[in-house]
């Protein structure tokens, strides 16, 4: 019998996980289907339960259902309860499993498909919402040498610094810094607003990294400006696609072809 998957969100018509995961499928011959489900915005843990009685054994979950999914699980994998928020869940006889594979799908492509090396070098993560928090603990594991978290917010940044013990502030704490590695893990792209970012924090032959995708954004244009090399989130996206390919089905698919083919529209 095909085994059933499926992503959660609202809005979800935009999603390309039913596709990134129908090419995985493919790619590896496991015989899967893969949807995408619009749950309302109060009926995510019924659309999960229906989904479970009808077979399913595993769902992606998106915005806004990322802190609810986390709360729904019944065991959470570290990398989970340090993002405090869930994207894959794994059902299996009435246990639901949360874990978070944003982090590890981050890290793939900083260090796998763009080849930059993330041991030792200067870290800067701008923004403190859910996307932020679900990537220090995995960057953390590859030993930069710091992090800073640096949030519109002050208040928001200074508590993931204590939690993660990394540094953290306003954008105003930028003076005078500088980094190897800039991930924007704000959502200031959505609203094309640039952010207050001095040019000096973009060191010599830094990686900046816009984990939006499908649009260039204020804060890709700044780093290019600054002289920065600049990654979308594009490849984050079907890496953490593929950490949860594999979370369930013990297969671990090439990402190259699959990336590429989304590239091509
Ligand atoms: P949240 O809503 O949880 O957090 C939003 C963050 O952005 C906050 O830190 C907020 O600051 C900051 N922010 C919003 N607008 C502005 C602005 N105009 N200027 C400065 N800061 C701003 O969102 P998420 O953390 O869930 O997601 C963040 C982004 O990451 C989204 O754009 C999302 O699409 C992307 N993402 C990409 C993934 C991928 O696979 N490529 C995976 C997950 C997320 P404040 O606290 O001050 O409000």
């Amino acid at each position: 019998m095909t085994d059933r998957y499926a992503v959660f969100g609202n809005p979800i018509g935009h999603s390309k996980s039913p596709r990134i995961h129908a090419l995985f499928a493919q790619q590896t011959g496991q015989d899967m289907d893969y949807a995408a489900i619009l749950a309302s915005v109060d009926g995510f843990a019924a659309s999960i339960r229906d989904f479970v009685a009808g077979g399913g054994r595993g769902a992606n979950v998106t915005v806004p259902f990322k802190e609810e999914a986390f709360r729904l699980a019944t065991e959470l994998t570290p990398r989970a309860q340090a993002a405090g928020a869930v994207n894959t869940l794994s059902f299996d006889s009435g246990r639901i499993r949360g874990d978070n594979t944003d982090g590890a799908g981050l890290v793939r492509d900083i260090a796998a498909n763009r080849g930059a090396t993330i041991a030792g070098s200067r870290v800067l993560i701008l923004g403190a919402g859910g996307a932020a928090r679900g990537v220090i603990l995995p960057l953390l594991e590859q030993q930069p040498a710091a992090v800073f978290v640096a949030n519109r917010t002050a208040e928001k940044a200074a508590g993931l610094a204590t939690t993660f013990a990394v540094g953290g502030g306003g954008f105003d704490a930028l003076a005078g810094r500088a980094f190897d590695l800039v991930i924007n893990a704000t959502s200031a792209g959505l609203a094309d607003a640039a952010l207050p970012l001095p040019a000096a924090v973009f060191a010599p032959g830094c990686l900046a990294y816009e984990m939006l995708y499908g649009r260039d954004t204020p804060f890709m244009a700044q780093a290019s400006a600054a002289g920065a090399t600049v990654a979308d989130g594009l490849g984050m996206l079907v890496e953490q696609a593929a950490e949860a390919f594999f979370v369930w089905r013990g297969v671990r698919p090439d990402t190259a072809p699959v990336l590429a083919e989304l590239r091509q529209g």
